[in-house]
């Protein structure tokens, strides 16, 4: 006799989305998660009464009108735009690639003169396919930006050459003729007030939940709990690694408090430079505005995955994408499993992108 209609492995954001439209519907969920909380990567400490995005900035933005209904009914939305600046060897940039930038860069003035200065710079680039990320950005905005702004911080995060990238990385990056410092192109975008947590416990609320339990300790009797699996997991562990190893990015964070009530001016400061060995330094408390009299930062280091390291980016390259469509095939004939998510997926999906696709999936499902 199986307990529950749904055992979710996993309580960030695909989960706990599915979890709340399934409870909707008056079905019983069992969530667990190998971490001692809920949220996944969304998860927010709190230190000097400041919340702490402990896995990264994450600012929430989107277009899809719907996800951002739906967001809303659990909590409500500063009013924050991700701004970040960019450090090059002390010299500093407004991100993303705007007007400000190019009058930083080369003291241009008006959209045409930027756009004369932007041709001259791609030169051979101008009119090319790009096949990877380096052909991508030299074609978008030629050779200072790649250099300054582009090469040293992509190597640096991704652990390899530019030329080894997918271009689709890089075309996540606003570039545009206006004064405009905001990084995101959306029609909405904000920072939960009060944080994340409150969105996911929301979420959850109705569900048993088990936290510090790992699917793969204990499988078959977690199975037995539970109709239906949904896996939010990795794609790869799940079957045994059959065909290989997926590779992915990981990162380490390193959390300071400072006895000074404004670091560095603003949320997020992205250090270009090969030579600094983070990639960014996040201030916590801008992101809500905060005016508590210390401060919080966090340097995000890139580092190299094993299995021993938390799996932050998968690798989108096109050796790890047929592998991972490899493993897709297998995911289609598991019965009674559903899969979704950053990880069961092998996609750099922004949060927006999981709350769609876990909407989408409980749709499928749980009206069938
Ligand atoms: P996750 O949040 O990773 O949740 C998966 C959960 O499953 C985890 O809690 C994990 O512990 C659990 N789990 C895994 N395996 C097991 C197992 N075997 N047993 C039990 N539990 C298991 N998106 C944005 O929209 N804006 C941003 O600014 C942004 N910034 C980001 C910055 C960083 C550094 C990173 C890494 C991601 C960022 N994202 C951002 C993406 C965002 O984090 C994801 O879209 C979102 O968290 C994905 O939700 P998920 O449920 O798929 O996965
Ligand atoms: N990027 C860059 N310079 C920057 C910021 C980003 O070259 O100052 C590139 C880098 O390759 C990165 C990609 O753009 O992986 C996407 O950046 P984003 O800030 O969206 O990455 P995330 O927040 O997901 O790490």
């Amino acid at each position: 006799m199986k307990q529950y209609d749904f055992l979710i492995v996993g309580s960030g954001l695909f989960g706990a989305v599915f979890a709340y439209k399934a409870m909707q519907q008056g079905k019983s969920c069992l969530v667990i998660d190998k971490r001692n909380h809920v949220g996944g990567n969304t998860y927010c400490d709190k230190v000097e009464d400041i919340n702490i995005h402990t896995y990264g900035a994450h600012i929430f933005h989107t277009s899809d009108a719907e996800v951002w209904k739906f967001v809303n009914q659990f909590v409500k939305f500063n009013h924050f735009v991700n701004s970040p600046i960019a450090n090059y060897k002390g010299e500093l940039y407004n991100l993303p690639f705007n007007m400000n930038t190019f009058y930083q860069l080369w003291k241009v003035k008006t959209p045409k003169e930027a756009e004369d200065k932007i041709k001259e710079q791609q030169g051979q680039y101008a009119d090319i396919d790009p096949k990877n990320l380096e052909e991508q950005a030299l074609k978008l905005a030629g050779k200072d930006i790649y250099q300054k702004l582009i090469k040293e911080y992509t190597e640096k995060q991704w652990g390899c050459n530019a030329k080894d990238l997918p271009a689709f990385i890089i075309k996540r990056l606003p570039f545009r003729f206006t004064f405009d410092n905001n990084y995101f192109n959306d029609t909405y975008q904000g920072i939960p007030i009060g944080g994340y947590n409150p969105l996911t416990e929301k979420l959850l609320k109705g569900a048993d939940i088990l936290l510090n339990t790992d699917f793969f300790a204990n499988r078959d009797e977690l199975k037995n709990k539970a109709k239906t699996i949904v896996y939010t997991g990795m794609l790869d562990t799940y079957f045994d690694y059959c065909y290989g190893n997926l590779e992915y990015r990981s990162l380490k964070f390193e959390t300071e408090t400072l006895d000074t009530d404004n670091f560095q001016g603003n949320a997020v400061i992205n250090y270009t430079d090969a030579e600094t060995p983070f990639t960014r330094i996040i201030e916590h408390k801008h992101f809500e505005f905060g005016s508590q009299p210390r401060t919080v930062i966090t340097k995000e280091y890139p580092q190299k995955w094993d299995k021993t390291k938390e799996a932050y980016y998968p690798i989108n390259n096109e050796k790890n994408d047929s592998l991972a469509e490899k493993y897709k095939d297998l995911a289609g004939k598991e019965k009674n499993v559903i899969f979704g998510g950053r990880l069961a997926d092998y996609k750099y999906y922004d949060m927006d992108k999981v709350i769609r696709l876990a909407l989408d999936t409980a749709n499928k499902y749980l009206n069938k």
